[in-house]
Order: C-alpha cells, then structure tokens, then sequence
C-alpha cells in the first residue's frame, strides 16, 4: 500500500471547466476535494474563454418558450455528428449520456446559487440539419462582480474581453455605427462601467464570469486549490488509480484520493511535438488556448495504458495574425468573415468554401484545401465597404490601420484587383474570375459553389443590417486588400477515451479503476464536429458532474 502525504475523498487535476463542477457535487455529499493547478491561475482555457456551454434543452430555453426535447437534440448529434468506429468519444450511448445529463447540470448548479442565463438568439452552428435549434442551445453564466472573490480575486485567470459587457452586448458594439440597435448598446454598456466604478464594483464577463462564479460557490463549499503545483504523476496500485505525485511548495508530494482522480487538464495545444505527431501542419503559435494546455496529463494516461482517439481533431479558429502580435497570450481571430464583401482564396486565387461556417469547418477545410494546394496561409481579399464597416484583426471597423501593417506586407492594398493579385503571387485573371463569380452570385442572391447564407447561422455571423441576404455581398468598390488566414485554434479536440460515466477506458474497452477525465483532455463526445457554440466548456462540465456522481455511486 502506498504511503500519501495526505489523502482527500476527490483529486481534480486542473481547474478547468468540469474541475469545480465535480468538486461542487463532491461537496454537496460532504466529500473533501482539492483541486491542483499546474499554474499561478484557476480557470484554465475555460476562464480565457467565451464561456458558452452548448446544453441542449436547457432550462432557460424553456423559460424564454424555446421548443427542445432529448429526442430533438439527439437527433441533431446523430445528424451532426453520427456513428463512427473511430470516433469512440462519440458513442450514441455517450450522446445520449450528454443529452440527458446536460440539463440536470445545470439544475445541479443553479441549485448551488450560480447565475445562468442563455444568449438570445445564437444558432447551432448546422441549424438546416434535422434537429438543429434556430434559437440556439447556449447556457452562459451573468455578469461576475470580481470583487465578490475577495483574496481569490487575483487567482482567477483573466478573459480576453475586458469590457462590463455581456458576450450579447459584445457581439453587438462593433455595429454601433450602422446601427441603433448597438448605439443603445454602447449607452448601456457606458452608463454601467460609469456606475459599477462609481459603486466599487468590476464585471467580468464570459470565461471569466463563468469560472469566476465557480471558484465562489467553490470556494463558499469548501474546496481547496493548490495553484503552481503541477501534477507530474498517477499513482497506481494494483491497476487502480489511487493518487497522483503533484508539486507542493516545490517539493513532491503523494496526494491519495479515496474516491479517484478527475483528470481536467485540457489538450496539448501548446505541445508542438504532440500537435507534429497527430496534427501536421498546424502550430503551437497559432493557438489561443491558457500557457498550462502541454498534453502531459494525456501522456501520462497512456503511459497506464488509457486509448486514445480522435487526436487529429482541434476547434480551429481562423485567425489573422498582425506584426508584433505573433506571442499575444490571446491572439485576432478573423472576425467577420461572414460578412459581406469578403471571400477567401487559396494561394492559386481560388474559392474554395462556404466561409460563413463554423470556425472549426473553416480551418478543417483550408486544412484539407492545404493537402491539393497550397492554401496556409489563405488571403482573405475584400474591399473597402468590408474594411470601414467591419473589424479587422482586432481593429474597429474604419479605413485607417496601423502604418506597420502595410509596410511589414501584412496587409496589402491596390486600386485593382488585378494590382492586388500581383501583390499576392496570383494569376491576376484567376482573381478577378473569382471574384467576378462571387459577385455573381451576390447579383442572384445565391452562391450556388458553397451555399453561403443559406443557413441562419451564417446570416446571424453576417451583418443583420446588410440585405437581402446579410452574408452576400459584391466586393466591387476599391481599393482592395489581402490579408493572410492561418488556421488557428481555441483547443484540440482528442484525447483518451472515457465512457459514459466519465471512467477512462484502455484499449480492450475496460475501464480503469479510480480514473476518471473530462474536457479536452478526452475524445470529444462530439466526435470531428462542432454542434454549436460552447461544444468545448458544455461537455467539461457535464462529465465533470457525470463523473463526480459516479465516483460517489462506489460510496459503500
Ligand atoms: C478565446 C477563446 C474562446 C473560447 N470560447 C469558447 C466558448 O465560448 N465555448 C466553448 O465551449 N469553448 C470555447 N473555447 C474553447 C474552450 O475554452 C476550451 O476548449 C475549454 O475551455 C477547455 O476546457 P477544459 O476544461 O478541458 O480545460 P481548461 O479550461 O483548459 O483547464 C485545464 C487546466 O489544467 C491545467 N493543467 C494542465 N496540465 C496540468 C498538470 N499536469 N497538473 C495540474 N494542472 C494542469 C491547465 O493549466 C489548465 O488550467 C474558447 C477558447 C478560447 C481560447
């Protein structure tokens, strides 16, 4: 038997998103729970995060009259994300586990006094398909007031959005200009920084809200952190987990865990070598996922014989990367590239998708394109409509941009088309037969290559102030401009296998005793695709809860 410097009921690896979800149910049945953090910060990617978790029929849908039922929803994952052998993560009886276990989650930790609400109006991300919900199934947490933290205030991971606004708001403020909708926006989102200051309070949003809201509650019920301790092992003993090896003020320590250990580690985003073996030609420096996102904790589940699968997979996200930007914790997504007046090319100076998908779809199809042509980098061609309506790398919308941009080649500009090819390697007739195609399909309101703005979900990414179609529009008025398209990404999506309890499985399909794992630690129960936003933090919460509940079932 092994000798542990202290033992707790619960050992959570990581803070991320199902870390102290688990911890809360462990608490509520009156089990002790320390959660260790390899970094200075609680709240991992999570915190960083937009926070949406995608949970099908939650509560709030029923409170604001939107229709869903388990049978709606698990047909839309069949329809999405459908059966597969090798996709294991993704199992029906997974799906089902995630339909079922997602709503009483969120009972769960409303119950606990957390704040949820949904964002309004957020399509699932294929809404055509069977099942697919207009509305959206999103679960976001309110308006955090930091100070409630007290002395934990500043161990909370900071989000990249740092305004007193709701992700709503945020989504809406950048259409202040062309629209009265975001001017009233902009006035409340104003007047409430004004009287929060006035009243001593600071809003966190997003991430942070949601994951600030947790280490509350969490800490409120009793769980213990341990930050800069980072967990280097799992101790074993006659195949069961029984403990892990962490840090401990510099020292190692033997933590044992009476019930088992919750691995929430997230992905090996940050891990080149790992991303080179499973995932070629993507990159560490293209990743905006927190610094603690390295991979070990995956490795080390292999190396007690945990499967993997789907280690191939990462939520891409496009990004556009300016000069001097390059080592930003947190760097530009491409904003509105289902706008109009936009289109992105291969480095031929061809078309090649509908690029009003999801962030996932997009990067997986440059990925794909990259296999037949080089197109990593893409160029992202618009003209001068798109860059003074519409943000870009980060920038409000407005024609002036930083001056390095365009002397360092990052942003390119001619009058013409043809000019602009030149500029960019390309056949200028290729470009401007593209182009002349695209407008073409502008003209009859339909694309008929890609089918861009067909779907809600892309004219809800579009500008809702652009007719007929928000998503369509010609790139017809100079000067115009390229800017390169690298596929970025907000995590990796693969990783050992757990069933629907949460337990990890090796490879003959049994489970591993005392082990459990959630997050992007795992295979995704949404196997290679993306249902909608929040398909990332809404299952690291769902099977850190299914998790928890398991463990506490083994309570003799
Ligand atoms: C800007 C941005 C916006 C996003 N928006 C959304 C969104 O709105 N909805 C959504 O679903 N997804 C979103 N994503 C993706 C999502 O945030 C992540 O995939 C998700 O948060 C991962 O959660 P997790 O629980 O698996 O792990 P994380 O939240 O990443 O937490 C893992 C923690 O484990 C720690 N750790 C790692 N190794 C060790 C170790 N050896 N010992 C101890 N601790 C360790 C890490 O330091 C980290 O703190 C976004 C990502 C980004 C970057």
């Amino acid at each position: 038997m092994s000798e542990f410097d202290e033992t707790y009921d619960f050992v959570v690896v990581g803070s991320g998103g199902g870390s102290m979800c688990s911890a809360l149910a462990m608490r509520a049945a009156g089990k002790s729970v320390l959660i260790i953090e390899k970094t200075a910060l609680i709240g991992g990617t999570t915190a960083r995060s937009g926070g949406v978790m995608w949970i099908p029929n939650n509560p709030f849908m029923a409170r604001d009259g939107v229709e869903d039922t388990p049978e709606k929803a698990t047909a839309y994952l069949d329809s999405v994300v459908g059966d597969h052998n090798d996709t294991p993560g993704a199992s029906r009886a997974r799906r089902q586990t995630y339909v079922a276990e997602g709503p009483k989650m969120i009972d769960f930790l409303l119950g606990q006094g957390l704040k949820f609400t949904r964002v309004p109006y957020w399509p699932d991300y294929n809404d055509e398909r069977p099942g697919g919900s207009e509305p959206g199934r999103t679960v976001v947490a309110e308006l955090f007031d930091v100070n409630d933290l007290g002395p934990w205030k500043d161990r909370l991971r900071p989000n990249f959005l740092t305004l007193f606004a709701t992700l709503d708001e945020a989504l809406k403020l950048p259409t202040f200009k062309q629209s009265w909708a975001g001017k009233k926006v902009m006035l409340k989102v104003g007047l409430r920084t004004v009287f929060a200051k006035l009243r001593g309070k600071h809003y966190v949003t997003a991430g942070a809200a949601l994951q600030g809201r947790m280490l509350h509650a969490a800490v409120k019920a009793g769980v213990e952190f341990r930050t800069e301790a980072p967990v280097s092992e799992l101790i074993v003993e006659d195949g069961a987990v029984t403990g892990v090896v962490s840090e401990k003020n510099g020292a190692p320590s033997r933590v044992g865990a009476r019930l088992g250990v919750l691995v929430n580690a997230g992905g090996f985003a940050h891990n080149q070598a790992m991303r080179d073996q499973y995932q070629p030609g993507t990159s560490a420096k293209w990743t905006n996922t927190a610094e603690g996102d390295t991979g070990e904790m995956i490795l080390e589940m292999m190396r007690h014989g945990a499967a993997i699968a789907q280690m191939e997979e990462m939520v891409g996200n496009q990004m556009s990367i300016p000069p001097g930007q390059e080592n930003d914790p947190v760097k530009p997504v491409v904003q509105g590239m289902a706008a109009p007046h936009a289109i992105v090319v291969d480095q031929s100076g061809v078309r090649y998708m509908n690029e009003a998908g999801s962030y996932m779809t997009f990067c997986k199809n440059m990925l794909l394109r990259n296999r037949e042509v080089p197109a990593v980098p893409s160029w992202e061609i618009f003209d001068t409509q798109y860059i003074t309506k519409y943000m870009l790398a980060g920038t409000m919308p407005g024609a002036s941009k930083p001056s390095r941009w365009f002397k360092e080649g990052f942003l390119k500009k001619a009058d013409t088309l043809e000019a602009l090819a030149s500029l960019i390697n390309v056949a200028p007739a290729t470009l401007r037969g593209t182009v002349d195609r695209f407008n073409g399909f502008v003209m009859k309101n339909h694309d008929d290559d890609f089918q861009r703005g067909d779907r809600a979900y892309d004219r809800w990414l579009g500008d809702a102030y652009h007719q007929p179609n928000p998503s369509l529009g010609a790139i017809d008025k100079g000067p115009f401009y390229a800017m390169p398209v690298v596929p970025g990404d907000v995590g990796t999506y693969g990783g050992v296998v757990t069933d629907i309890h949460a337990r990890v499985l090796k490879e003959d399909g049994t489970a591993i005793p005392g082990l459990y794992a959630t997050g992007v630690s795992t295979a995704s129960v949404m196997g290679r695709s993306y249902p909608g936003a929040g398909a990332s933090v809404g299952p690291s919460f769902v099977w850190g809860f299914v998790a928890a509940k398991h463990a506490l079932a083994t309570v003799v």
